[in-house]
């Protein structure tokens, strides 16, 4: 519907019907408006799987039976945009079929602590990872003429308080790790709505933070679509309308709409403010109705099928050695733990999906041999050991070529909610491992978890299989990968540090009463143990194939490159093994030179291709000067400081094959601004400043004798007055006439040689 149509229906609405639009009626529809003929639309939960309630329930568990694909933890593991887009198709048509206007989710908050409870619906601990997933997730949802809410705005990064706490944010840390992956999905995907978080951002509730809501989502961003509050999260209802939060949902029984039409009455809110918020309430009502399919119809085991596939994309293999997998079926093989059986595919909390057939991998092996051994090994619902079971799957591994236990978190160990405690896994799990690596040296570990976990037995286990929460066909993709009908081209999108502690969080998570302190800056993940240069156990981007990848011939399309080119780079990649195989080539920007903290470097590309055996391909990325920037608060822009930038490409962040540099130009510049307390140094540094300040700061005394003579004398007097502030020209050079009353003088007038400077 157009908008002056809109505006027209707008219009014909009382003040008390306006704000009545801009709440739920219920969970999950908007509401109906008496004597008014607009329809009614119905939002569900999301993300990887369609959680809609029965429409003759109250109860937001009671939820149709549906297809689990795996959770985005999993998801992102696949660094695969296609299968994303093919994944949002499939949820887009399931809504469709079962007429929901918009599927709440992906989530993009950036995983900045291991323990986050909800972490498993999130892609990455890496924004440019975060923001491709989600832009094409959300991009293949929409092609289906269905919304979504890309969520939860902003860093939700913690469960513990997280409808209260205030995430204390630097402004560069802010744009450059927890907005910018919201930047550019809002940007390149264009989601019909956001939902904002529950938590504080720098004292300011998110669904009433008008900087966030407005002035960057909007006004920065261009975003155009509806912003929904998370379910609960209005704390004033009425300063969310002037910040730009349009529906409260679910609903507040009629409590805040009523606050609404008051502070109209009293002058406290413009109605233009609440004009401006129900329009885009009906511009969301009308898209959704009017892209409604009435004859969609979803297949399920279709999805089912695409639901293994996906997940079989996602499995990360982490460690082969003596290249024990894939499985011979001729092998005695022993499958060991309660997983094998019942698989953990899925998260606790509103991503729940009521799921009615689980593929295990006990049941999926069935089509690959028909000699598997099962122990259950321990138990899920306790962290003691079960001597029984544990003694039962010690012998079965004795006498098996190979055990193959299947471990990981049980529900209560990670959900929406709460955060983890530690990062351990449960210890009945961990003696297991034990006693099984010792008398089985052939053993493979196949893990089930939201968030990475501490693996005291990586050095035992021969190989380790990462399939995170896989989604209801887990067991089917498992045994595709194990038995190697699927070639593991999964990717890790998060370090798995070798301890808790090692976290660059670990000293301010989940923080202080109501405050949490995300010190750490931009150093969140890899950024920071790359920095530390601390060893971790498996590095972002890892994951091995059955196949080898060997990369050559990097080449850049230029040297030097401005503000508006675009930098070509080229490399070839060539399968050297015996599989067919799929690698994820990762490009990453390093700064050489910087004059401001910068990581060692970023990812800012990456392309997942397929090349049979002995095939080769050139593999090209495309880098916008973003790619080099960072977030500079002095002009509150992104900014690229001259100079030279290597481009390195490689199989993990650890593992990097291929470099060559290009120097980048900006065109911002920032006009270099003085005070009394620059140091002499920086004032030197600048033409300008020799110009103005040279004689006097050369008739700086110290009053002291260094001991040494010459040239080193020279120098050390030099680094003396290279850190002395300008104020201190008072006391230490000797003249009347230099007064601090002078010295401002100078450096006003500096600053205006300066942003003539700037000018050229
Ligand atoms: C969650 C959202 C979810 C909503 C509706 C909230 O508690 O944070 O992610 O979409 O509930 O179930």
């Amino acid at each position: 519907m157009d908008n002056a149509k809109i505006k027209e229906i707008l219009n014909s609405l009382t003040l008390e019907q306006k704000a009545s639009l801009c709440s739920g009626a219920d969970f999950w529809h908007t509401k109906k408006i008496d004597g008014k003929d607009i329809p009614v639309i119905m939002m569900s939960d999301g993300p990887h799987g369609l959680r809609k309630m029965y429409e003759s329930s109250t109860n937001p568990n009671n939820s149709i039976e549906a297809v689990c694909f795996p959770a985005a933890c999993a998801l992102a593991c696949s660094y695969d945009k296609e299968l994303l887009n093919e994944l949002g198709k499939a949820l887009g048509n399931e809504c469709q079929s079962e007429g929901v206007a918009v599927l709440l989710g992906p989530g993009a908050n950036i995983k900045r602590s291991p323990l986050c409870g909800r972490n498993f619906e999130y892609f990455s601990e890496d924004p440019y990872l975060a923001s491709q997933m989600a832009a094409s997730y959300i991009k293949g949802v929409q092609s289906m003429g269905v919304g979504v809410s890309l969520k939860h705005f902003a860093a939700n990064n913690q469960e513990s308080r997280r409808l209260s706490v205030s995430a204390r944010i630097d402004e560069r840390t802010l744009r450059e790790i927890y907005l910018s992956a919201f930047e550019y999905a809002v940007k390149e995907a264009k989601p019909q709505t956001i939902m904002c978080s529950y938590n504080k951002i720098n004292g300011e509730y998110s669904s009433q933070n008008k900087r966030l809501l407005t002035d960057i989502l909007r006004d920065e961003w261009g975003f155009d679509g509806m912003v929904v509050s998370d379910w609960g999260a209005v704390d004033d209802r009425v300063k969310g309308v002037k910040a730009g939060l349009d529906l409260e949902m679910p609903a507040s029984m009629g409590k805040n709409d009523k606050r609404i039409v008051d502070a109209v009455k009293s002058g406290e809110l413009d109605e233009k403010d609440l004009d401006r918020v129900a329009e885009r309430v009906l511009r969301l009502i009308y898209t959704g109705d009017e892209n409604r399919q009435y004859a969609a119809k979803w297949d399920k085991d279709k999805d089912r099928e695409l639901a293994r596939k996906i997940e079989s994309q996602c499995i990360v293999l982490l460690k082969n050695d003596k290249k024990l997998l894939p499985l011979k079926s001729d092998k005695k093989i022993a499958f060991i733990g309660e997983f094998a059986a019942k698989p953990r595919f899925q998260g606790g909390g509103s991503s729940h999906i009521n799921v009615t057939q689980v593929l295990s991998a006990v049941d999926a092996a069935k089509d690959y041999s028909q000699d598997i051994t099962y122990a259950q090994g321990y138990r899920t619902d306790k962290d003691e050991s079960d001597k029984a079971l544990l003694n039962e799957a010690v012998k079965v591994a004795e006498e098996s070529d190979i055990a193959v236990i299947f471990a990981g978190l049980p529900d209560s160990f990670e959900s929406e909610g709460y955060d983890r405690k530690h990062m351990r896994m449960p210890d009945c799990q961990l003696e297991l491992i034990d006693k099984i690596t010792e008398v089985n040296k052939n053993t493979v570990i196949v893990l089930h978890n939201g968030a990475p976990i501490e693996m005291p037995f990586a050095d035992k286990a021969k190989a380790i299989v990462e399939c995170y929460l896989g989604g209801e066909m887990i067991g089917g993709a498992q045994c595709d990968i194990l038995f190697g009908k699927v070639n593991p081209s999964g990717k890790l999108p998060e370090t798995f540090p070798k301890k808790l502690s090692d976290n660059p969080s670990y000293l301010n998570f989940p923080g202080e009463g109501d405050v949490v302190d995300y010190s750490e800056g931009i150093f969140v993940g890899y950024r920071y143990y790359e920095k530390k240069q601390m060893p971790v156990l498996f590095p972002f981007g890892h994951g091995l194939s059955y196949t080898d990848f060997e990369y050559s011939n990097i080449t850049l399309s230029a040297e030097e490159i401005g503000q508006k080119d675009i930098l070509t780079v080229t490399v070839t990649v060539k399968n050297t093994g015996k599989y067919d195989g799929k690698e994820t080539v990762e490009l990453y920007v390093r700064d050489t030179h910087s004059s401001v903290a910068r990581p060692e470097k970023e990812l800012k590309g990456f392309e997942k291709v397929f090349l049979k055996a002995g095939e080769s391909k050139r593999v090209v990325f495309k880098l916008d000067w973003r790619a080099f920037a960072y977030f500079n608060t002095s002009i509150n822009d992104w900014y690229v400081e001259y100079g030279q930038f290597d481009i390195l490409v490689g199989a993990s962040s650890q593992d990097i094959r291929q470099s060559a540099c290009v120097y980048v130009e900006s065109d911002n510049v920032i006009p270099m601004k003085f005070t009394l307390d620059s140091l002499g140094g920086e004032v030197l540094s600048f033409p300008e400043g020799r110009k103005i300040f040279g004689d006097v700061l050369s008739r700086v005394n110290l009053g002291f004798d260094s001991n040494q003579t010459g040239e080193n004398a020279e120098l050390a007097m030099q680094s003396m007055f290279n850190d002395m502030p300008l104020h201190a020209m008072v006391s230490f050079v000797n003249d009347e006439s230099i007064t601090r009353e002078l010295l401002y003088k100078m450096v006003d007038d500096l600053n205006k040689a300066a942003l003539e400077y700037a000018k050229k």
